[in-house]
This record gives structure tokens, sequence and C-alpha cells, in this order.
């Protein structure tokens, strides 16, 4: 880790409750995360309060050169969030860079365009008792808004999360996943750097259990955006519902990615392999099953393990590196976990199923053939592990895709187009992919259904989720 980093981590709070910062490439400590506690929670809530009084009267298109000062130097840093996030949460560093550095700059660049479209409607009512009258709308923002990050992309969160809600007039309380704070607190130095006025992006690092319950009760916080596992999103929309508080719920998935007989299937093979082993299968969108015609199971399976043999697997900060570590020794003891039901269970084990015989928290990509009633199939594992389902005709395949708890993301594979706009319209997810998997851009909206959420980001729509619509009327003779 950098010193400016160390210092960085060390300065935030002082609080008394210290965590070790592990690097998962290779299990070293690599420095201390001073967790923020009640009292900090509280002064951080008022400093983005008090900010929200001038932030708001900024003229929209003040924030958005702001925002677009902040995109240049997230662009000059790329390389440093890309190392951060390497360092702390295990993410091959070429993949943070591609994926979601890209993301994040551009996202930057996107939500300060929209900034001031804004736009409300004027609206024709008739006026009351025979006079006239006009009225129009207007998008307003909330106040202080909490965002409660997940650990698997804390760089790409902010872009979705905080620069809508800062675009919009708002100001933010950020909480980043424990295992993956520093990118985070570096950003915080990036926005003072870009000239934002202090109090308007703020950092909370720390335990979700402390800090989210804090967060999500307090009056002063008008609205929750999280992103994290359903339970933990579940938890906190009950409590946020006690004050009628909104939130948006962005949770888990697992999504099918159908090969049907029409794919290309040397392309699907080397798509659905990635869909599920890229950044160690932590990707809600990760493409945990992979249905395959009967018939084609064992192609399919080779092809497979070709591509996991391909993989380049080691320390997250090399630029070779294509296949890193689990985030955490939590990540590791989950996914190890989920294989041994796997076992108990009885599905039968293709590709891998084991720890990598290295420093750091290393899980082979791994492969079961499962069958609909399998764990694998229903549970999210957020790991590198995928179940494949065997199906005798589209019908069933649909079926099967859309028989789970979550509705993020499925993809499918084929070159008939019209059974992919069929099947397309038959999943009851949020996004679908046709050949292609995981291409998330700012541009469309993202979200879930089912359990994996409710509420949209990114997107044309991105700023309203954090406002409210006002109407005004004006009477006249
Ligand atoms: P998590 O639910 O463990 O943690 C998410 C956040 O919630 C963290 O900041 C954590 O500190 C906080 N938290 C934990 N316990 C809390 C509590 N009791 N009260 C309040 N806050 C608490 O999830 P994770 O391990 O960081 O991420 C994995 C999950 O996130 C997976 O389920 C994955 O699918 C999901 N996810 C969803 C999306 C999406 O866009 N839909 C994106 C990424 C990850």
């Amino acid at each position: 880790m950098t010193s400016n980093t160390t210092t960085l981590v060390h300065n935030v709070l002082q609080s008394a409750l210290v965590k070790e910062i592990t690097n998962p490439s290779n299990g070293t400590v690599i420095g201390e995360l001073h967790c923020a506690e009640a009292r900090d929670v509280d002064a951080i809530i008022a400093r983005a309060d008090k900010a929200f009084a001038s932030w708001r009267k900024v003229p929209a298109r003040e924030r958005a050169r702001l925002l677009m000062q902040l995109a240049a130097l997230f662009e000059r840093d790329k390389e440093h969030l890309a190392y951060l996030e390497a360092i702390d949460n295990g993410k091959p560093v070429g993949f943070a860079l591609m994926a979601d550095m890209a993301n994040l700059i551009d996202t930057a660049r996107y939500v300060a365009g929209l900034a001031d479209k804004l736009e409300g409607r004027n609206v024709n009512v008739p006026g009351m008792q025979g006079q006239r009258a006009v009225a129009s709308t207007s998008w307003q923002p909330l106040g202080v808004i909490a965002a409660i990050a997940a650990s698997n992309a804390p760089n790409m969160y902010v872009g979705w999360k905080a620069l809508p809600a800062i675009a919009a007039g708002n100001t933010v309380v950020y909480k980043p996943a424990e295992e993956a704070s520093l990118s985070t607190l570096y950003i915080a130095k990036l926005f003072a750097e870009a000239g934002f006025p202090e109090g308007v992006f703020n950092v909370v690092p720390g335990e979700g259990r402390v800090i989210g319950d804090l967060l999500t009760l307090d009056p002063r916080v008008k609205k929750v955006s999280f992103t994290g596992g359903e339970q933990v999103g579940a938890h906190i929309a009950g409590l946020a519902a006690r004050h009628a508080k909104p939130v948006t719920m962005e949770l888990g998935g697992k999504a099918a990615q159908i090969i049907t007989e029409n794919a290309d299937f040397e392309r699907a093979i080397k798509i659905a392999a990635l869909g599920f082993m890229a950044n160690q299968g932590q990707i809600c969108a990760a493409g945990t099953r992979i249905l395959v015609p009967r018939q084609h199971v064992e192609r399919v399976v080779e092809g497979i393990r070709a591509e996991v043999a391909a993989q380049n697997i080691g320390e997250a900060t090399l630029a070779q590196t294509s296949y890193g570590p689990l985030g955490s020794a939590k990540a590791m003891q989950r996914v190890s976990a989920y294989v041994q039901q796997a076992r108990k269970e009885g599905d039968q084990a293709l590709i891998g199923g084991s720890r990598i015989e290295r420093d750091g928290y290393f899980f082979e990509p791994t492969l079961f053939l499962c069958t609909p009633e399998s764990t694998l199939v229903q549970e999210e594992v957020f790991g590198p592990v995928a179940a494949v389902l065997a199906y005798d005709n589209i019908d069933e395949a649909v079926q099967l895709a859309n028989s789970s708890q979550y509705g993020l993301s499925s993809g499918v594979f084929t070159q008939n187009l019209d059974e992919a706009l069929r099947i397309s319209d038959a999943l009851d997810v949020g996004n679908v992919w046709v050949n292609g998997f995981g291409l998330i851009d700012p541009c469309l909206p993202w979200g879930g259904i089912k359990a994996s959420g409710y509420g949209r980001e990114n997107g044309i729509d991105a700023l309203k989720p954090m406002c409210y619509e006002k109407a005004l009327t004006i009477q006249f003779n």
C-alpha cells in the first residue's frame, strides 16, 4: 500500500475500533481501517446535512462542471484506484481498469451531463371556481442520501450511487464495505481536489452492522441506496420502512446463461465461462446457472474446462492476472461451505472444487452438474461456482431460468433472432444479454426484480430516484 493511502486511512477517524486490512492475494496485513462509531456517524451526517443547505442551491451547471473535473481526476488516477481495489478486495487490476474504472469514468461524465436536464413538466389543469391556473412540476433533491455499498466493485458503486445523488443536489454519506474501503477513501480526496465543497461527499468506513442501522434510522438521512445481499437488504428496508424512508435495493442474483441449439457454441462457451469466473464469481450478475441442451452438456463442459485451464491465476496486482483471489477469508469459508453442500447433495463435480494451494484466498473455478433442486441452483454463492443444468426443450429452459427467487440478469446464446427475442421476452429479470454477458453501461438502467431488489440505478433517469417530484399550481383571474 502506498504511504499516501496509509496516512489517509489512519487519519479519517480516531475511533477505537480498528480492523486489519488484509491483501487477499497473499493474506498479509497491509494496514488498519479505523471504523466509524456512533459519534462519528452522527458528526458526519451533521456535516452532510449542513452542506446540503448550500449545495442544493448550487446551479446544476456548476455541479456538472465539478463532476467533469472529478471525472478527469478518475481518469488521471485510474491505475491507482484499480490498484487499491486489487490490494483491498482482490480484483485483478487489469479487470478493474477495463471494467470498473472505465465504467466509473463514463458514469461520471454521463451523470454530469444529466445534472442540468432534470426537467419538470408544464401541466394543463383547470383552476378552481372558474379561475385560470398554470401548473408545473420540478425535481427536488431529497437531502442527505446514505449509500451502503457491496464489497465487489467499490469504485463503480461510487459512480452509481453517490454521483447521481450529488448531481441532483443532494449530499451523500457513503459506507463502503469493510473488505473494500480503500479506494472509496481515496475518492473522498479526489472530491476535495475537484473543488466540491466540504460535506458533499462523506465516507464512513466500518462495520455494516453498526453504521448501516445508524444511517438508516437517522431522521436527517432522507433515503438509503443499498447494494449487497438480500438478507442485509431486507433488514435495512425493514428499518427504513419504520420511518417511511425510501430505499433502493440492488441485491443478489443467480443469473442463467441459456445456451440454445442455435448458439455459436465456440463463442457461447468462452463467454459463459467468463460469465461465472470473472472477478472470481463475485459479481451480482455472475452467470452461475449454465443451461445446456442435454446432448451438448459434454461439449460445453469440455469447452469450459479449456477456458478454465487458460486462466492466468495470480496476485491481483499483476497486469497479466486474469483470475485472482476471493475477497476475504469470510468469502473463502462461504464458497467452501457451498461446495461441501453440493457434494453432500450428490451434485456431480465436473471442474475444480478445491482451494488453490497458495497463500491468499484462491479457490478454483468450479462446475457441478446439478438438478433444479440443488442448493447451488437455488442460492447465490457469490464465488466462482456454477451449476450446469441440462434441458430438453426451450420452454423447459425458460421455465428453469425463471424458477429462481432472483431476477437480476440472464444471458441467451442463439443465432436465431426470433428465438433470441422470444426467450428474452419470457425471462423474468431486469437485464437480458444476447450473445454476450455482463455489459453494463451508464446509459442503461440497472436493477432487478424479485429477491434481486427494486429501484434502478444508471440510465437516463438516474437522478430521479434521488429526488422527489414537486407540483406547483398558480391560480389567477
Ligand atoms: P453484504 O450484504 O454482506 O454487505 C453489503 C453492505 O452492507 C456492506 O457495506 C456491509 O458493511 C453492509 N452491512 C452488512 N451487514 C449490515 C447490517 N446488518 N446492517 C447494515 N449494513 C450492513 O454484501 P457483500 O458481501 O458486500 O456483497 C455481496 C452481495 O451483494 C451479493 O449478494 C451480491 O449479489 C450483491 N450485489 C448486488 C449488486 C446489484 O447491483 N444488484 C451489485 C453487487 C453486489
